[in-house]
């Protein structure tokens, strides 16, 4: 499964915020909404979803570091 990833500073915010979230589609939209109500006091977690999931990216591959 690809992974997704939230990177918080490109949310419109009041508050500074340097936090990424990566990982499945789901993990990083349930880990978002509960970041944003309980750090930056939203409310609607269906409304916050749908903007959420707006800003997925593709998180990039993660090679094997093995040297
Ligand atoms: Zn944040």
């Amino acid at each position: 499964m690809s992974r997704k990833l939230i990177d918080c500073s490109q949310l419109p915010s009041e508050k500074q915020c340097t936090l990424t979230i990566s990982g499945s589609e789901e993990e990083v939209l349930d880990l978002a909404v509960i970041h944003a109500i309980l750090t930056h006091g939203q409310e609607d977690p269906h409304e916050l979803r749908k903007q959420l999931r707006l800003l997925l990216q593709d998180a990039p591959e993660v090679k094997s570091a093995t040297a």
